[in-house]
């Protein structure tokens, strides 16, 4: 069976057809070992007498023609025939009503049994190439739009995954055991994967619908779509980009001594924060900038570069890349904007950079970036000016620069950042190569991410997954909303948004997808503070019953539970409880609560094998009581997080917890929110490993 279905896709590329017609999509699926109803083609009223003889009754016939896609709707579907007779008339009914459209013949095809309805499918998506879609048929698919999607290849335990994640799945697992043959359905999905993969001109599929059995499927319905054959990724170059983060030298061109531009914002920047390499300011109008020696031009430099930063005007940038180049610098940073982002004069330019570095086998950052921070050899690149920083561990990859800066001015106070890589326009290193760079840096432990786009496709996937079982990453995805309808042939393509597909990707890499910039600092600080909770069970402690309630409400709705104390701990836990406190998770100590008693019963908690984690709702008026006893408590891996309402109006004590490790954050419902992702956190990337 192994490439007979080469000739049917062949037949159809020489007729110059862009689909196979149904028989022959199951053809092509049946030689994958893929069961379907089969059909055969009947030219004539007798051949379709003939070939109902050789199948047992009932049959069902269906319209061969390529302009007609959908062919129940015009009639040209009909079940459960069971004689001659009623074969004959099907047959000559149909070709009387379509007798206008170029019919190809009419399927006589085996009648399939009830099942529970699916839909497989697969399209192809601008930014990671083919993706496969699942789906319950009918209503779920049509109305409620119940599908899940995976980029294309995947593994069993991304077939697993898409079948688990849609809300139908309850109906698949029925009531007793399964009633639908998941397993077999895993099997469909990696076949349709390892076929399209090796084919590169099935462009989409639809196989719709799919009957599910308790044992068993049977495609009753296919459609393939080809196209041209999808370019193969471009291979990765080979670059550890070690020294673009920790350079010993750096030179920047176009560095101004002039306060207010951007060249003096650089080169301030780099001199104030104390970086520990060689500077070189390059303006031809200067002798020295900021105390550093001045040079004309990166040619008159007389030692190794290992770092050009450009800030010259749009236009002349192509040639001092090319200078840059043959000096033998192997890393540029263009931080000048004006060129893709402002339309096809400044892609024109953007191009012929490209072209510059790759016949030199040099790596671009930019161009229109804000440079990279590297706190961990004092290196600031940024074009605002920034105030002193921290040797954090936290990794930022932003696309665009501003956001990462203007977060910066009041986030450091309460983050940890190691590293802020802006990437702008990715002309050459894109997101996928920073954050391989990112993710090798042992001083990173989480990485947010800030992206438009994705340029690196499918090996995004790749990377994120291999770095995410060690170091989490936190990504905000912006551009959500479909800009323009694409033209699409197949049902599946129709339902493949640009944003579902960001989502089966995150959530195939296991990355942690935010909702906006707060919600990902938020995770980040707790992620970077704290450990991830290896259990369900919260136990809360409050001064306020509303606000435990509240949280005890929000931990449910994320999936987790309120922890149980064993017996002997309830009883220690009583006798610290007032007679008035009734509860023993939510603890309300009401506005008795202090740092002493929240520490004796932290220390209960911990102690429990059904808590996992804790959420301590503190007062803001007396929240710098609370930061040394809560510091010093031996948590044993437990993770703990404050919640404050109206810590916006406590900063400096805020910002005092968080630098003793214990994030803080406005509302129970936020807390709940971290506490649980990182649990399924924890949880997913067990999972992806195992089905590596
Ligand atoms: P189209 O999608 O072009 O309208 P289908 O081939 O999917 O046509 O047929 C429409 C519906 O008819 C299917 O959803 C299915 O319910 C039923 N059907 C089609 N072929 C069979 C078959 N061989 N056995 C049982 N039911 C079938
Ligand atoms: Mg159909």
């Amino acid at each position: 069976m192994a490439k007979q279905y080469r000739e049917v896709i062949d037949l159809a590329l020489a007729e110059g057809r862009t689909y196979l017609l149904e028989h022959e999509s199951k053809a092509v699926l049946e030689s994958l070992g893929i069961t379907t109803t089969g059909a055969e083609v009947a030219r004539s009223e007798d051949e379709a007498a003939k070939i109902f003889k050789s199948l047992a009754s009932p049959v069902a016939m269906k319209l061969l023609s390529a302009e007609v896609v959908h062919k129940s709707d015009a009639g040209g579907v009909k079940l459960d025939l069971r004689d001659a007779g009623e074969v004959r008339a099907a047959y000559r009914d149909m070709v009387r009503a379509f007798s206008g459209k170029k019919i190809e013949g009419v399927s006589v095809q085996r009648m399939a049994r009830p099942g529970v309805e699916a839909i497989v499918g697969v399209a192809n998506d601008a930014t990671f190439g083919p993706v496969l879609m699942f789906g319950l048929g009918g209503v779920f698919v049509e109305i409620l739009k119940d599908v899940s999607f995976r980029s294309l290849p995947i593994n069993a335990s991304d077939a697993r995954d898409m079948i688990e994640e849609i809300k139908g799945y309850a109906l698949l697992r029925g009531y007793r055991g399964y009633s639908a043959d998941v397993p077999a359905l895993e099997k469909l999905l990696l076949s349709i994967s390892d076929f399209v993969l090796s084919n590169p001109e099935i462009s989409e599929m639809d196989l719709n619908p799919v009957f599910l059995y308790p044992e068993g499927y049977s495609v009753v319905d296919a459609r393939i779509i080809l196209g041209e054959p999808r370019p193969q990724p471009p291979a990765p170059v080979k670059q550890d980009l070690h020294d673009l983060f920790y350079p010993k030298s750096i030179a920047v061109i176009g560095a101004s001594g002039t306060p207010g531009k951007l060249g003096w914002n650089v080169f301030t920047n780099l001199v104030s924060h104390k970086f520990g390499g060689k500077l070189y300011p390059i303006n031809p109008r200067a002798d020295e900038i900021c105390g550093c020696k001045a040079y004309p031009c990166i040619s008159a430099v007389p030692e190794p570069v290992d770092v050009a930063i450009i800030l010259v005007s749009a236009g002349v940038t192509p040639d001092v890349v090319e200078e840059c180049c043959k000096c033998g610098i192997r890393y540029i940073v263009v931080e000048s904007a004006g060129f893709a982002e402002l339309g096809e004069d400044g892609k024109k330019i953007e191009l012929c950079m490209k072209e510059i570095a790759d016949r030199y086998g040099v790596r671009l950052l930019g161009p229109n970036c804000s440079g990279i921070i590297n706190t961990h050899c004092s290196m600031v690149q940024s074009i605002g000016i920034v105030d002193a920083l921290s040797m954090g561990n936290i990794g930022l990859v932003s696309q665009a620069g501003v956001c990462a800066a203007g977060m910066l001015w009041g986030l450091r106070h309460i983050m940890d950042f190691g590293i802020i890589a802006t990437i702008g326009n990715k002309l050459d290193i894109n997101e996928t190569d920073i954050l391989e760079a990112v993710s090798r840096d042992p001083n990173i432990n989480v990485i947010c991410m800030y992206l438009e786009s994705v340029k690196g496709g499918r090996r995004f996937i790749d990377v994120a997954r291999r770095i995410t079982s060690e170091k989490p990453i936190v990504v905000l995805k912006s551009g959500r909303t479909d800009a323009g309808k694409k033209a699409v042939a197949s049902h599946t393509a129709s339902l493949a948004g640009d944003d579902q597909i960001f989502s089966a990707a995150f959530r195939q890499s296991g990355i942690i997808r935010a909702r906006d910039y707060e919600h990902m600092f938020n995770l980040a600080r707790a992620i970077s503070k704290q450990p991830f909770p290896d259990r369900e069970g919260v136990f809360i402690i409050t001064y306020a019953g509303s606000l435990g309630v509240i949280a005890a409400d929000a931990i449910t709705d994320n999936g987790m539970r309120l922890s149980e104390l064993e017996p002997p701990l309830k009883d220690r836990l009583k006798k610290l409880l007032p007679d008035y406190v009734c509860g023993m998770n939510p603890v309300d100590y009401t506005f008795s609560q202090d740092a002493e008693t929240v520490k004796k019963t932290i220390e209960i908690g911990v102690e429990s094998e059904d808590v996992g984690s804790f959420i301590v709702v503190l007062q803001a008026e007396i929240l710098e009581s609370y930061v040394d006893t809560l510091k010093a408590i031996d948590y044993r891996g437990k993770p703990i997080i404050a919640c404050v309402a109206g810590k916006e109006f406590a900063m400096p004590d805020v910002i005092k917890m968080e630098n003793a490790g214990i994030p803080v954050l406005s509302t129970p419902e936020q807390v709940a929110d971290a506490l649980a992702i990182m649990y399924r956190h924890q949880m997913r990337v067990k999972e992806l490993g195992a089905g590596e």
